[in-house]
């Protein structure tokens, strides 16, 4: 994050969508009538719910005792990690076969014209106009309408670190370039991020085939499972250079790449086809535009934490609670479960918090550091994830259960939304913090993590999903906190 400095640009107008914004929370009620679109049927939606599917934990990856694919690989070592792949482009190959023509005009797939393992620490030779030495990828080659992997230094590394499943990722996204091609979706004059996106939502939309068991040689569980698919696609963003590689700034940030993959999950390849210059435009201006600002992390101290104290209470001073007390030690609280590293109390209104805790998460990710953290986003996200329960007291809702947690994700996502510059001018930034480059990818990051209290209630519980987590903070990111409290109406679940 980033204090705004002198010449950064300030919002001048105070804009009624602010204001619409940020009139409803106190008054849970009248909100219902003011939210259109959002079916909020008796309860609200259940929380534990991944777009229409139950929530479980149950296995992630290949299938036991399934034979393998008859797909022909050239090049392959015939290895495990070769077996993996085969299985993984023949089972999106079939989902496709089956799903293409209901998705585009009745149109047949036609399979992909060739795979090819190939080995970047080797000699090897050119595939596609490129030599696959130190080719540490896996690509969709159009012109020769091929699907290529490296089986010795990037498959086996995202395997390790995220499980088989990664690699069933990585492929379905290279395949989605196939379909993209097959379709006609993305024309000469769309941007590399249009195509990334659509073959991020195309992703999704085969994933969902996996959730409800029909793939025949994988299986992924809705909670834990996609969380592992999710942060897969974040992790590419993360390492240009060593993803897919057409254009490596170009695939969108990690915030983009799960939006994308949600789309497709929940409504399905023909959301995707309409993925175009325009739509991508409407979600990904904004984050564009921070680019431009550079990169600043705003130590963990007691001022910066009053700074964000003082960008929470604007955020949410319409709705007439009474901001917290904070104090920067840990406090035990009556009849609440303490949480770490920030608390909320509702009998004192009191957010405490350990610094050194704090400062922990805010450590920059690094290789080989299982104790770094996400960076300074993320901690004061755990800190406005605390506040934003103060808020939900005032007004009444409870501060247990699964909706709980997923209002405060959705009520952290509205005040990083209200942290951005929008250069369109469809909202006006609040206070003196701006959100930085990179700040919503550590929120992302932070959210798929199992260790985090955006999305968690007042006892710290983390709604089980990391689905439905990062989907209520997109909620509030994009239409403010108006949404939260109808979207995730029902007590505790
Ligand atoms: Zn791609």
């Amino acid at each position: 994050m980033a204090p705004v400095s002198a010449g950064a640009p300030r919002g001048t107008r105070v804009g009624g969508a602010v204001l619409a914004l940020l009139a409803c929370i106190s008054l849970v009620s009248g909100c219902s009538r003011v939210v259109s679109g959002t079916p909020t049927a008796e309860g609200g939606p259940a929380a534990d719910d991944v777009a229409g599917l139950p929530v479980n934990d149950g296995p992630t990856g290949p299938r036991a005792g399934v034979a393998d694919a008859d797909l022909a690989v050239e090049g392959t070592d015939r290895g495990e990690i070769d077996g993996l792949a085969r299985n993984a482009v023949s089972d999106v190959q079939d989902y496709w076969k089956a799903e293409f023509p209901d998705a585009f005009d009745g149109k047949e797939f036609d399979p992909v014209g060739k795979f090819v393992s190939y080995d970047s620490t080797a000699l090897g030779g050119a595939l596609c106009g490129q030599q696959t030495r130190g080719l540490s990828n896996a690509f969709y080659c159009g012109e020769e309408d091929l699907v290529a992997w490296d089986r010795a230094d990037l498959l086996p590394r995202l395997s390790n670190s995220f499980g088989p499943i990664a690699v069933v990722t990585v492929l379905a996204h290279e395949m989605g370039h196939a379909v993209q091609q097959r379709a006609g979706t993305v024309g000469e004059q769309d941007s590399t991020l249009v195509s990334e996106q659509q073959a991020d939502c195309f992703t999704g939309s085969f994933f969902r085939h996996v959730a409800e068991g029909g793939a025949q040689h994988f299986q992924v569980s809705t909670g834990d499972g996609l969380n592992q698919v999710m942060a897969v696609l974040s992790y590419i963003r993360d390492t240009p250079g060593e993803s897919d590689f057409t254009g490596a700034d170009a695939h969108g940030s990690a915030f983009d790449r799960v939006t994308a993959f949600q789309y497709g999950f929940s409504d399905g390849p023909k959301r995707c086809a309409e993925m175009d210059a325009e739509d991508v435009k409407q979600r990904t201006t904004q984050f564009r535009f921070w680019k431009q600002a550079q990169e600043t992390d705003l130590p963990v101290d007691e001022k910066n934490l009053a700074a964000v104290q003082e960008s929470l209470r604007l955020v949410f001073k319409d709705t007439g609670a009474l901001p917290p007390h904070l104090v920067t030690e840990p406090l035990a609280c009556a009849g609440v479960r303490s949480t770490s590293p920030v608390a909320y109390c509702p009998g004192t209104n009191t957010v405490s918090l350990s610094l050194d805790d704090l400062q922990r998460i805010a450590t920059p990710p690094a290789q080989d550091d299982a104790n770094s953290g996400y960076g300074d986003f993320a901690a004061y996200a755990q800190v406005a994830s605390r506040y934003a329960l103060s808020v939900q007291e005032a007004a009444g809702l409870p501060l247990t259960g699964q909706n709980a947690g997923l209002r405060t994700a959705c009520m952290v996502g509205a005040w990083s939304g209200l942290l951005v510059e929008d250069p369109i001018g469809r909202r006006n930034p609040v206070g003196e913090l701006r959100m930085a480059p990179g700040d919503i990818d550590e929120g992302v990051a932070a959210l798929l993590g199992d260790d985090s209290l955006i999305a968690a209630d007042v006892d710290g519980r983390q709604v089980p999903a990391g689905f439905a987590r990062v989907e209520a903070f997109r909620l509030g990111f994009q239409d403010g906190f108006s949404p939260c409290s109808t979207q995730y109406s029902a007590g505790p679940a």
